[in-house]
């Protein structure tokens, strides 16, 4: 079978959150199972660019209001495991961010670019897969743009990663959009709007979440779409992500500190925290708990700077964040560190290598979520050995068994300061408690949440499909 996903991240080539994570990964794990997986993403102006050589595939010119050349490239030398096809806009795409304010054009260009070259591919036994509102509006275009008849057989699935961000914009603009008949104009607009998330919705042969929870939370709450997700049903299902046990493996990782198998964790994760706690000034005797993410709503950030700030008065622990978001969160929790010297800090931005040293080096990771579509940070703790400390919301939920029920994290009904404290509390009792937390932190290292089950459910369900 040939699988087409489509995505506007895809790592290592251009990463932002865990979207990146899934498209890098999950097409090696099809190809390993013997499909042909392919990816098509954005050519941005990125280091990755910049570091390696690509050939062109197809060269061709869109319109959107105006024309626009593009260039579909492939990446010579390739050895990740999947073949991975740019499309090359220069003046849309080649930027050195993913996401800006305004999208509307860029991603559209994009999405109509990467359709007019699957076209050319006139495969048999294809299935488009669609991630995120960026990719939302191509199942509308295969099913009802003229240009785009020959796709009409062809399934197309979209998977939700993040049901906030919908990819809204004027009426004014279906212009953009190839010609279709007009009386289908109700499938993409959602609220007097057109909404590329909601026209995916409609439109896909198949949706998918990335966690069963999150599947039905979103019936409950998903930023508008309640009554659209509980009107598809039938078409939806969730499937929760896995992680790439290759990039994320303490054996191997080229970027911790010292290498660590189960056998060896002792030792390792005390280099990797020896590290971390010279690194940013803390206090290594106390158990680390950790933060890696966006410093945004859904994350529950904006309760971090009180919650930090109660948890580092009342308990003997040291405390590490690695995020960027609002600022004005970013504000507050620099402005703790005074008063937490020696125990507590931040490093505000984006950074691979410190996150990987993180989650090798800390004791416990935070997820205070609100809202948590599948999280993958507490997968990567786990397989390092690191406690996850989180929500009871989405992935979290089906990925993480508290203690109290023979389990191995820590678990919090509410996102409530004092909830949290708890849970931070119930932490730190659990480290005083040396065998069990090294027992625990061993165990957890072989918890499986590699691709192989999930890679296979996307297989079955393309298919049910063809
Ligand atoms: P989301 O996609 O909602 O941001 P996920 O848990 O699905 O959350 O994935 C987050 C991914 O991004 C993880 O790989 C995490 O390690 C990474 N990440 C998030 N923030 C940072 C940061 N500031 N520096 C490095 N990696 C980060």
């Amino acid at each position: 079978m040939n699988i087409i996903h489509i995505s506007a991240e895809c790592y290592p080539i251009a990463k932002v959150g865990g979207l990146a994570d899934v498209v890098g990964s999950l097409p090696k794990y099809q190809s390993e199972l013997g499909e042909n997986s392919i990816v098509i993403m954005p050519f941005y102006d990125n280091a990755f660019t910049k570091n390696n050589t690509f050939e062109t595939h197809y060269a061709s010119v869109l319109n959107l209001g105006r024309d626009y050349h593009f260039k579909v490239l492939s990446l010579k030398d390739n050895t990740l495991g999947y073949d991975l096809f740019f499309i090359d806009i220069p003046e849309l795409l080649f930027k050195d961010y993913v996401y800006s304010e305004d999208d509307t054009e860029r991603f559209l260009a994009f999405q109509i670019a990467a359709l007019n070259w699957v076209l050319q591919l006139k495969k048999e036994n294809t299935v488009v897969h669609c991630h995120d509102h960026h990719t939302g509006l191509i199942p509308f275009m295969m099913s009802h743009c003229y240009t785009y008849e020959a796709l009409k057989a062809t399934p197309s699935i979209l998977t939700i990663h993040n049901a906030q961000y919908q990819g809204w914009f004027s009426h004014d603009k279906v212009h953009l959009i190839p010609k279709f008949d007009l009386s289908n104009i109700g499938l993409l607009d959602w609220d007097n709007v057109i909404n590329p998330l909601a026209a995916a919705i409609k439109c896909s042969w198949r949706v998918t979440t990335v966690s069963p929870s999150y599947m039905e939370e979103l019936k409950e709450k998903a930023n508008g779409l309640e009554r659209l997700l509980q009107h598809e049903s039938a078409k939806c299902v969730g499937i929760l992500n896995g992680i790439d046990t290759d990039v994320w493996n303490a054996e191997t990782d080229g970027f911790i500190i010292k290498n660590y198998s189960q056998k060896t964790i002792l030792s390792g994760k005390k280099a990797n925290k020896a590290w971390l706690c010279k690194e940013f000034n803390l206090d290594s005797k106390r158990p680390l708990f950790a933060f890696i993410g966006r410093l945004v709503g859904e994350k529950g950030a904006g309760l971090f700077p009180e919650i930090f700030d109660k948890a580092l008065s009342a308990d003997k622990i040291s405390l590490l964040l690695l995020g960027s978001g609002h600022e004005s969160i970013q504000d507050s929790l620099q402005a703790l560190k005074p008063k937490h010297k020696g125990v507590y800090n931040t490093f505000i931005g984006y950074d691979e290598k410190l996150s990987h040293i993180i989650y090798a080096g800390a004791d416990f990771l935070l997820m205070p979520s609100r809202v948590e579509p599948c999280g993958l940070n507490q997968m990567y703790s786990l397989r390092y050995g690191t406690i996850p400390v989180v929500s009871s919301v989405g992935g979290l939920k089906d990925t993480v068994i508290d203690i109290k029920n023979d389990g191995f994290g820590i678990r919090h009904d509410q996102v409530k300061i004092e909830d949290v404290a708890e849970a931070i509390k119930r932490a730190t009792n659990l480290y005083s408690d040396d065998s069990r937390f090294k027992k625990i932190r061993k165990q957890i290292m072989s918890i499986d949440h590699s691709w192989n089950a999930s890679a296979k459910a996307y297989i079955d369900l393309y298919n049910s499909l063809t």
